[in-house]
């Protein structure tokens, strides 16, 4: 299967779990998890349409960004951003999915700030409570988006969070029914602050049940790559 077939067959399942949930398919964005993928096989999914990829690492991404940089696309940080690393972010990435605490959106409230520039982001929220996940607990993802609206260069969109790696499906779906909660919650309590539309959930193993439960962009890697090769 080529990359464009995988693709045509993720969004007929889109389509489908969006069919199930009386949702308009048109509302879910499919976004290209490109971590480990090689910069042709990039180019060969933004040549399918995509405008944005979501990556892990800010290395990879400076590593890809001469390769990719004539083929207009966003790219989106979904892996833990350490405050360090916050300087080399700026100007790279054009939204981070991984807003993890009040520390970061200050290190880049200040960075964004000293280069007069802005950024979108998204808060993440650990569900499953699973250690080896980053993200707040979402007990505290409401006070740490009260501060973060406060901050005028980063300009938050939504929530996301990562399934729980577990095999029963109603445990994966109680986790994204509550980030979906949570972000009514937090547009109704901020409505006039930001537009908090983005639910940023799913991936290829949990995309449907996302879909099910309201995920607005799903990010998907190996179901359009294949199985990934680390290093
Ligand atoms: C790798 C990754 C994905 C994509 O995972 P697949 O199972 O390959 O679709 C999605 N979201 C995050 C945060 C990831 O790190």
């Amino acid at each position: 299967m080529s990359i464009k077939d995988n693709i045509a067959c993720i969004q007929k399942k889109i389509v489908s779990a969006a069919q199930r949930a009386n949702r308009d398919p048109q509302s879910i964005l499919l976004m290209p998890v490109t971590k480990t993928v090689a910069p042709e096989a990039i180019i060969e999914a933004i040549s399918c349409g995509f405008a944005m990829i979501g990556e892990n690492k800010v290395q990879e991404i400076q590593a890809k960004y001469s390769a990719l940089e004539a083929f207009p696309h966003k790219t989106h940080l979904i892996g833990h951003l350490q405050t360090n690393k916050v300087k080399d972010v700026v100007g790279l990435v054009d939204c981070i999915q991984s807003l993890d605490s009040l520390r970061l959106a200050k290190k880049l409230q200040d960075r964004l700030a000293y280069e007069d520039k802005t950024i979108e982001a998204l808060v993440q929220v650990n569900v499953s409570g699973e250690q080896s996940k980053s993200g707040v607990s979402p007990e505290e993802a409401l006070a740490l988006i009260k501060e973060v609206i406060q901050m005028d260069r980063i300009t938050l969109r939504g929530l996301m969070t990562i399934g729980a790696n577990v095999d029963d499906e109603k445990v994966i779906r109680q986790g994204f029914r509550q980030l979906a909660m949570l972000q009514q919650e937090a547009q109704q309590r901020f409505s006039h602050q930001a537009d908090f539309s983005v639910l940023s959930m799913g991936m290829s193993g949990d995309m449907e049940i996302a879909i099910e439960e309201g995920a607005t962009l799903v990010r998907v890697g190996s179901a359009i790559f294949g199985k990934r090769h680390y290093l």
